[in-house]
């Protein structure tokens, strides 16, 4: 028993070791393997599948990921009339802004819409949302991430919305850039859905990357992805409660805290932490590559907790960590426009402006754990900038959208327009675009771009710059 325990540490430390130092990986290169202790199983042999399987839905817009930019476009789209299917492949919607524990609104929260004003107001009526400031005298504004995830779905309901949770969206049927179903699975197995619009809003562009649509990812300078970090929450204990849960010998100990990764610490309610530690060099689209992320991100809080609890005698006790780690990038789907740095720079103004940012450019270092930006402090500040519709229509679909982080950008536009305030933004436009579409049976991008402009700025968007 005592010998097979002993085993057990060893392999796992072997693993966190290997991830640690990154060894065998040439510099640039993203780490994909998951660990020491798993074995090979890959092979390179294809297959192919062929089976019936039920048609169960028909809408008018489907959503496929239900974040704050697909329940944002879900909303925009139902209150234009349209019939609206969102699908989530968690119990609960919100993405990054709920289940990844990220607990504040970056960026101008006024003027982002009425689907966002309705958030911030339902959010009011829980006493679950900090008072408003103008940005940037603050640059963000606390919530309560588990109050937000309530508010989304009976804000989805209220719009009668046809909301399906633990359903994954697998695959297409395409033809000539042309959606006519997708297929998902649920609980109750594989199913169609059939709709007339799309609108990827997964983050990682699952949509357009199944079919084959042209899709981005990474920076200019060495291909990797912005960073992720692990999100995870300690309470409060009584000083004479002081515990060090960390078992000696599992995880890496760290004795200074210039030698942490880049951990943010602020508070979570009134007795309580939340911690933000940076996990670089990973591949959110990759399915081995995420998975070792995760592996490695946990490993390093235990080794963070440690650290607060064994060296600094902090009086936490580890409460929870978000059930998945917190993602910047996946993959950008390429749109009519790549939005790119420059226009956020020189203010460049569109004439399908429809939704705005406000936030720096917030990019940090992907090929380090530390607090390391790619650009210095004084190149991160923008101007309040334009997101044109083309920047949410796929290139390469006749009737695929995009909202959210797989917005078509480049990697520097990117770490501004992510932001929970802009993705909101970039939902309400798509969501109302989707429905137009489906009204005037056509393709978005032969839309009257002024057209949806007007209503966007009826919906209480600030498009100014
Ligand atoms: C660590 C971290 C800290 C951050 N801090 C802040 C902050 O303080 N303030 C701020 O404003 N922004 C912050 N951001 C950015 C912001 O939270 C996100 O960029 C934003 O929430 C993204 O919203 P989204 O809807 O585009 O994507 P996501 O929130 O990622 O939502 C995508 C949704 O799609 C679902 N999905 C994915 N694939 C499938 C599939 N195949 N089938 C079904 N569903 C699927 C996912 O489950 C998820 O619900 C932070 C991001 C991270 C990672």
């Amino acid at each position: 028993m005592k010998k097979s325990r002993r085993q057990f540490l060893t392999r796992i430390t072997a693993g966190a070791m290997a991830l640690l130092t990154g060894a065998g990986q040439a510099k640039g290169e993203f780490i994909k393997r998951q660990s020491a202790e798993t074995g090979n199983f890959k092979t390179s042999k294809e297959i192919s599948w062929n089976r019936s399987i039920p048609m169960r839905y028909d809408a008018d817009v489907a959503i496929i990921g239900g974040g704050i930019a697909g329940v944002s476009a879900a909303c925009a789209a139902a209150k234009s009339g349209a019939r609206v299917i969102l699908i989530e492949r968690f119990g609960v919607v919100g993405g990054n802004s709920t289940t990844g524990g990220v607990a504040s609104f970056c960026g101008e929260t006024a003027g982002q819409g009425e689907v966002f004003d309705i958030i911030i107001s339902d959010l009011e009526k829980f006493k679950a949302v900090a008072p408003y400031v103008p940005y940037p005298e603050a640059d963000h504004r606390n919530f309560d991430h588990e109050i937000l995830a309530v508010v989304f779905q009976e804000l989805l309901l209220r719009r009668n919305v046809k909301l399906l949770l633990h359903t994954r969206f697998v695959d297409v049927v395409e033809q000539d850039g042309k959606i006519s179903e997708c297929i998902i699975c649920g609980k109750s197995g594989p199913e169609a859905l059939r709709a007339k619009q799309f609108i990827d809003c997964t983050g990682e562009a699952e949509v357009a990357h199944v079919a084959r649509f042209r899709t981005m990812k990474g920076g200019d300078q060495n291909g990797l992805q912005l960073p992720m970090s692990v999100m995870c929450f300690v309470r409060h204990v009584e000083e004479n409660e002081l515990i060090e849960q960390v078992p000696e010998g599992v995880f890496k100990r760290y004795e200074k805290r210039k030698d942490l990764p880049m951990t943010s610490i602020w508070p979570n309610g009134p007795h309580g932490n939340a911690l933000k530690i940076k996990v670089a060099k990973f591949d959110a689209t990759d399915t081995e590559s995420l998975t070792a992320a995760e592996i490695y991100g946990r490993r390093q809080m235990m080794s963070v907790i440690d650290y607060y609890q064994r060296v600094e005698k902090r009086p936490w006790r580890f409460d929870h960590c978000s059930p998945q780690i917190g993602i910047r990038e996946g993959r950008r789907i390429l749109g009519d426009y790549v939005l790119k740095v420059e226009d956020l720079r020189k203010t460049r103004k569109f004439d399908d402006a429809v939704a705005r940012g406000t936030y720096v450019l917030d990019a940090h270092k992907p090929d380090d754990d530390k607090r390391t930006y790619i650009l210095s402090k004084a190149e991160r500040t923008v101007p309040p900038y334009q997101i044109p519709l083309r920047s949410l229509i796929a290139k390469d679909g006749k009737n695929l959208m995009m909202a959210g982080r797989c917005l078509s950008a480049d990697q520097l536009a990117l770490s501004s327009a992510r932001v929970t305030t802009s993705c909101s933004m970039m939902g309400q436009a798509a969501g109302i675009a989707a429905a137009m579409s489906v009204e005037n049976k056509c393709d978005p991008r032969d839309l009257d771009f002024s057209e949806i402009r007007k209503i966007v700025e009826k919906r209480g968007a600030n498009l100014d710059v």
